[in-house]
C-alpha cells in the first residue's frame, strides 16, 4: 500500500493552513451535536447524510427539528408519524428509506434506555458492532456517530476520502481504508484529518478533474508526481474510487 509522501502531522498542518476549519455549517454530525448532543440526534444526522451531501443533510435535519418542535428525541419522532417525517427529510432524498431507519433507531433507543449512557464505555469495535445491527446503519454511519458522540479515535471513510486514498494508491474496501487511516494518523489527529480530507475532496481532489496545480498536498501526493512524470495535461485517474465508501 502506498500513501502520501509526507507524514501525518505535516499533512494535517498543510490542510489546516489551506482549508476552512470544520464547522457545523459544513458537517451534519457537528450540526446535530450542536443542536442536541445525544446518540439519537447524531445518528439521525449521519443517516440523513448517507449518499447525499452535507448541505442537503443539514437542511433535512433542520426541517426535522422544526417539525418536532425543537427537540429531536426518539419520542418526538415517533409521535410525529411517518408522513410528516417523510415530508421533513425530503431534501436529503431517498426519504422513505431514511424514515424507515430513523423510526427503527428511535424504537431501539427507547427499548434500550441504557444505551446512550453505556455505549461510550464499550470498546470501539464492540460499540460499532452494536450500532451496525440497526437497519440503515453501516460501518461509516457507525464510525462517524461514535467519533462524534463518544470521541473514539476512528477514521471513517466517506466517498471523498475513499477517492483520495485510491489516488494515493491505497486500495481496498471500507475496512482496508479505515485501517490504513488508523495506522497512518495518530489517534489525536484522526477526527480532524477525517474532516479536512473531506474538505480537500470537495475543493481540490474532486471527482473528474482534480485541481492538482493548486492542491496543498501537491508535492507530497504520489498521484500528482505521476502526473508530472507523464507530462503537462495529464491527470490522475478521474474516477478515483468514487462511489466506494458509500453505504445503504
Ligand atoms: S495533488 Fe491532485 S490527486 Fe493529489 S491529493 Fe491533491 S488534488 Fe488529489
Amino acid at each position: 500500500m502506498e500513501g502520501p509522501q509526507c507524514g501525518p502531522e505535516e499533512l494535517v498542518e498543510r490542510l489546516r493552513r489551506s482549508l476552512p476549519s470544520p464547522s457545523p455549517e459544513r458537517f451534519v454530525a457537528l450540526y446535530a451535536a450542536r443542536q442536541r448532543r445525544s446518540l439519537f440526534s447524531i445518528l439521525v444526522g449521519v443517516v440523513l447524510s448517507q449518499n447525499t451531501n452535507d448541505k442537503n443533510a443539514i437542511e433535512a435535519y433542520r426541517r426535522l427539528v422544526e417539525a418536532v418542535g425543537g427537540e429531536l428525541t426518539p419520542e418526538a419522532v415517533l409521535r410525529l408519524g411517518r408522513e410528516r417525517l417523510e415530508e421533513a427529510v425530503k431534501p436529503a432524498g431517498m426519504y422513505r428509506r431514511r424514515v424507515d431507519a430513523i423510526l427503527a433507531i428511535a424504537r431501539w433507543i427507547l427499548e434500550h434506555t441504557e444505551v446512550e449512557r453505556e455505549i461510550c464505555r464499550l470498546r470501539p469495535e464492540e460499540a460499532r458492532k452494536l450500532l451496525m445491527k440497526l437497519p440503515g446503519v453501516g460501518p461509516k454511519t457507525a464510525d462517524v456517530t461514535l467519533m462524534n458522540y463518544c470521541g473514539f479515535p476512528l477514521f471513517p471513510v466517506d466517498t471523498h476520502i475513499s477517492r483520495i486514498l485510491e489516488r494515493w494508491g491505497v486500495s481496498g474496501g471500507y475496512e482496508e481504508k479505515r485501517r490504513w487511516g488508523e495506522s497512518f494518523f495518530p489517534p489525536q489527529l484522526r477526527r480532524e484529518a477525517h474532516m479536512l480530507l473531506i474538505e480537500l475532496g470537495r475543493r481540490y481532489c474532486r471527482p473528474g478533474r482534480p485541481r492538482c496545480d493548486e492542491c496543498p498536498l501537491r508535492d507530497c501526493c504520489p498521484a500528482a508526481r505521476a502526473v508530472e512524470a507523464r507530462g503537462a495535461g495529464a491527470r490522475p485517474d478521474s474516477d478515483g474510487g468514487e462511489g466506494r465508501g458509500r453505504e445503504a
